[in-house]
């Protein structure tokens, strides 16, 4: 339990940028980063005057999955707003945003412990659909450039409730977000490139002279990575408590505060007090009708919820407890994930298909047709060992390949990698042990089985490279059993 004095609210505004092929309201290619400055441009994206900004099918489509993946409901009805604000960065001096009818509203993203249970639920109030604005960029000499290619790439915005109530849950959230982003595909959600950005909503609650106190709500802009994230929050808590115990001006503060991060300081730098929604001076997007998304038959929410794919938590409640912290590794890659199903679907135990995801990688990436199920089978029914073929998967893929007729087990014989079981050898060598060893036999018939692994250990030596493992052990138990 924590010791501190006072309890945290903390809700978090998470952004990403949608990988569509183009920008938001124009065609322009939605590439914000590698490009040469101002060069994935038009009127539209520039501002220019006379321009109509036209909706981006695919942005929309890419925003109801993911609220579809955060089961909010998808209301019949959605409209754009202008967002009005004087920044460099904003050539329209307005951003195209959605205000009162966003595409998604509520919805929720459970936490889960690691054996797959339900640890906490953390609620959504909307998830909206906007355009991204450009890029400044400070040079020397107190010069700054203005790079466009960001300006109108579709971001989308997820709001959660404030139910967040530590930094490391607040991490964990943010985590479990960009993870859902990626399942579904419609963002890379890197946050060292700026595709996914956080605002941290902060307030804390605590007890004083018999009554509750609530501070009012600082808001952390621009914090870019899960690490601040927690930071943040864990700084500009014990800022509000200080500052509340020291008798400062947040007694008598309604308002709420904007700040900034400060990686390099761990700072929360206090910037303003922050607009409230008539500052921004919302109004209907006159240039683009509201969109009925269930009258149009690609953007219909009743048919894209078919189209979800398997989501992080989903795998998790099946699989956390057989495959352990294998199993998170893997949901963080969409190929990965994709292996993992495949294989389970085919019949191979989830532990195993984990195991060679992480052992055998490019052995799984060019595998063709069958090959894997086959190299499973040899080592199941114990004619080659898992660690045999790991040593040598570079040259028994390549040799495997090598031509169409070759069978795995083919390739196995080649190189060496099949064990040999002769049963004779194996009866013989049984019986030789148990006739030298009478007292761990007495044992195992009394109930100590696990001098099995001794009787069985003695046979294999004895049998010197002609006995497998797995049967020789079900050889000793048939003859013990006698
Ligand atoms: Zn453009």
């Amino acid at each position: 339990m924590s010791s501190l004095p006072y309890r945290y609210i903390v809700g978090l505004e998470v952004h990403a940028e949608l990988n569509t092929e183009t920008k938001m309201f124009c065609r322009c290619v939605n590439k914000p980063f590698g490009s040469e400055p101002n060069t994935n441009v038009c009127p539209v994206c520039l501002g220019l005057p006379g321009t109509l900004p036209v909706p981006n099918r695919e942005a929309v489509k890419k925003t109801i999955l993911v609220g579809l993946a955060l089961e909010s409901t998808i209301p019949k009805i959605s409209k754009w707003d202008r967002k009005h604000y004087f920044y460099p960065d904003s050539p329209k001096a307005y951003q195209i945003s959605q205000s009162d009818m966003p595409l998604c509203v509520g919805g929720h993203l459970d936490l889960l412990a690691p054996d797959g249970s339900v640890e906490s639920t953390v609620r959504f109030e909307r998830v909206h659909l906007e355009e991204d604005a450009g890029k400044l960029q400070h040079a020397a000499g107190g010069v700054s450039h203005v790079d466009l290619n960001r300006a109108g790439v579709p971001l989308i915005e997820m709001v959660s409730k404030p139910d967040l109530t530590s930094p490391e849950q607040a991490r964990r959230f943010l985590q479990e977000l960009r993870l859902l982003v990626r399942a579904v595909g419609v963002s890379d959600a890197d946050m060292e490139k700026g595709q996914m950005r956080c605002d941290v909503n902060i307030n804390i609650a605590f007890e004083h002279e018999g009554t509750t106190i609530k501070t009012p709500i600082t808001e952390v802009k621009n914090v870019n990575s899960t690490r601040a994230v927690e930071r943040s929050i864990a700084t500009e808590a014990q800022r509000q408590y200080d500052e509340w115990m020291a008798d400062g001006p947040i007694r008598t503060r309604t308002n709420k505060l904007t700040s900034g991060w400060d990686e390099d300081t761990n700072e929360v730098k206090i910037q303003r007090a922050k607009e409230g929604a008539n500052d921004y001076r919302y109004f209907p997007e006159p240039d683009i009708p509201p969109v009925a998304v269930y009258e149009l038959a690609d953007l219909n929410p009743k048919t894209l919820v078919k189209t979800l794919p398997e989501l992080p938590n989903s795998i998790r409640k099946q699989y956390a407890k057989e495959v352990g912290a294998d199993l998170e590794s893997i949901l963080s890659d969409r190929e990965e994930i994709e292996y993992f199903k495949q294989y389970i679907a085919e019949g191979m135990p989830a532990k195993v298909v984990a195991n060679w995801i992480k052992q055998v990688p490019d052995f799984l990436s060019v595998a063709q047709d069958g090959d894997v199920l086959a190299v499973y089978g040899l080592i199941k029914s114990g004619d080659m060992s898992f660690s045999a073929f790991k040593e040598k998967v570079a040259q028994f893929t390549a040799d495997l390949h090598s031509s169409r007729e070759r069978t795995a087990k083919d390739t196995a014989q080649t190189l060496g990698l099949l064990q040999v079981h002769d049963e004779n050898v194996v009866q013989s060598a049984i019986a030789e042990v148990i006739a030298a060893n009478p007292q761990a036999v007495a044992d195992y018939k009394s109930g100590n089985e696990r001098i099995i692994g001794f009787i069985v250990g003695q046979v294999m030596k004895k049998a010197a490279g002609k006995a497998q493992p797995a049967h020789v052990q079900e050889a000793v138990k048939a003859e013990l059993a006698k």
